[in-house]
């Protein structure tokens, strides 16, 4: 797997229609120079689900993907007519009603170049699911008095432009900045890293400069606040004035 592609969710505040609508601003995945543009479609369901659909080529083109779903902070309803307003779109993200939504994976496969997209499945959300619960084990287990498995400092508040200002999404601490799975890789890494701290330590060497490189870049390139950049493939920060490393 490359990435996967998440949402941030509201409700249409149409109270007949309370249908769950993705909060993206483009439907592009890939538009990379010399290869057919690829994209998605957001198709409603009877059901009041989703089905996405990835298109490639000119139907990718056709399927006006610049399009999302927000356009200067208002939010407009897949399932009926409704527009929600920027402050009614922050209102729910303050109450904690706000949602999200696994939508599309991008992945490689093996022997082959490039990078491939389809839907999400709901084995993708069964993986995610089982992350969530061996997550809750580790912290369960994490006996530490000091310092908590996952980060509890409060992400300061924003300083200007170029500060983050995740707290718009209900980011409050640090370790809120990734989602379950991601957390999990992360005390993996970091565990990593200290187990192979000591066991250099014991040899007389201190050299650990690999393994913390590759957790720092997963720190800051899969944030859940990250964004894809369809024209490049690397993650950026959802923030636009700040562009993750790489
Ligand atoms: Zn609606």
């Amino acid at each position: 797997m490359v990435a996967y592609f998440w949402a941030k969710t509201v409700r249409c505040t149409n109270p007949a229609c309370a249908g769950e609508i993705p909060l993206v601003a483009h439907r592009w995945l890939s538009r990379r120079k010399g290869k057919p543009p690829v994209a998605y479609k957001l198709v409603p369901q009877p059901d009041r689900t989703l089905k996405v659909a990835i298109v490639q080529g000119q139907a990718a083109r056709e399927a006006n993907p610049s399009k999302g779903t927000m356009a200067r902070g208002s939010t407009r309803c897949l399932f009926c007519p409704q527009t929600l307003s920027p402050d009614e779109v922050k209102a729910q993200f303050r109450a904690g009603k706000s949602a999200r939504m696994m939508l599309a994976v991008a992945y490689k496969r093996e022997g082959e170049s490039g990078t491939l997209f389809r839907a999400a499945r709901h084995t993708d959300r069964e993986a995610f699911a089982r992350a969530v619960a061996a997550l809750a084990v580790a912290v369960a287990q994490h006996d530490d008095p000091f310092f908590p498995l996952v980060p509890d400092e409060a992400v300061a508040k924003p300083r200007g432009r170029y500060w983050l200002k995740v707290a718009r999404y209900r980011v409050n601490t640090w370790g809120q900045m990734h989602n379950a799975r991601q957390t999990l890789a992360l005390v993996t890494f970091c565990r990593g890293v200290r187990d192979a701290h000591q066991a250099l330590l014991d040899a007389g060497k201190s050299r650990v400069c690999p393994c913390l490189w590759v957790s720092l870049r997963f720190v800051d390139d899969n944030p859940t606040s990250a964004r894809w950049a369809s024209l490049t493939s690397p993650m950026l920060a959802a923030e636009p004035t700040r562009r993750a490393s790489g």
